[in-house]
């Protein structure tokens, strides 16, 4: 069986992309299962950057094959911010709960028509060497809302509306996040090449 470690200590991402991999096939293994990973630091100005940057240190550092994800928000009436940044958007790495109070200070009074963002997803797969094999990437498209509607996903989740539904990723089942999320976007256009690495 082809085994992948996959670069990310968020366990909710983690289980999104878990979902949408072939079992049989592909064994897929956290960080927290591995011991001596190290902790990479996001330096590049881009998602492919640090995505390519997460996949190829961890993979070199372990001899191992790793898939590596960089995501973020995209807010069109702030210029593409958070970005790159969107983890640490307040200050707090991974403080999901200041960024979305920042989010929401950044654009009051914003109408709804001026409220349009963006999910990007870049995927990275490195080789033991530290070479990058596949990479991938996809957005989702939708509007920021004013205040907080729903508990599920995480980050920007319960702020970010689908047109289509009406309502937040926060407040939709995660079946729904499965079909159509940047990252299950990202991951669907890659699965065919990844199938074809374990053979
Ligand atoms: P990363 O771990 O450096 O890729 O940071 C991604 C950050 O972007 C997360 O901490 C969230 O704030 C945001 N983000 C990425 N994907 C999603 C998503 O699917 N829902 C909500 N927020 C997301």
């Amino acid at each position: 069986m082809f085994e992948i470690v996959v670069g990310t200590n968020n366990a909710k991402k983690l289980v999104e992309l878990r979902l949408l991999l072939p079992e049989d096939s592909i064994r897929l293994l956290t960080l927290a299962e591995i011991p001596g990973s190290i902790d990479v630091e996001e330096s590049g100005e881009t998602f492919a950057e640090n995505a390519a940057i997460k996949a190829t240190e961890q993979a070199k550092h372990l001899g191992q094959w790793v898939l590596a994800e960089d995501s973020g928000l995209t807010v069109d009436a702030l210029g593409g911010q958070p970005g790159v940044y969107s983890a640490r958007y307040a200050g707090a790495h991974g403080d999901d709960e200041a960024n979305n109070d920042k989010l929401l200070a950044e654009l009051q009074g914003v109408p709804d028509e001026q409220r349009s963002a963006y999910f990007n997803s870049y995927l990275c797969l490195s080789d033991p060497a530290g070479k990058v094999v596949l990479e991938s990437h996809a957005r989702c498209a939708g509007r920021i809302a004013h205040a907080r509607q729903g508990k599920a996903g995480f980050g920007y989740d319960p702020l970010f509306i689908i047109r289509e539904y009406h309502r937040t990723f926060g407040d939709l089942d995660l079946t729904v996040k499965r079909a159509i999320s940047h990252r299950s976007r990202a991951l669907r256009k890659l699965v065919p090449q990844l199938l074809k690495l374990c053979v």
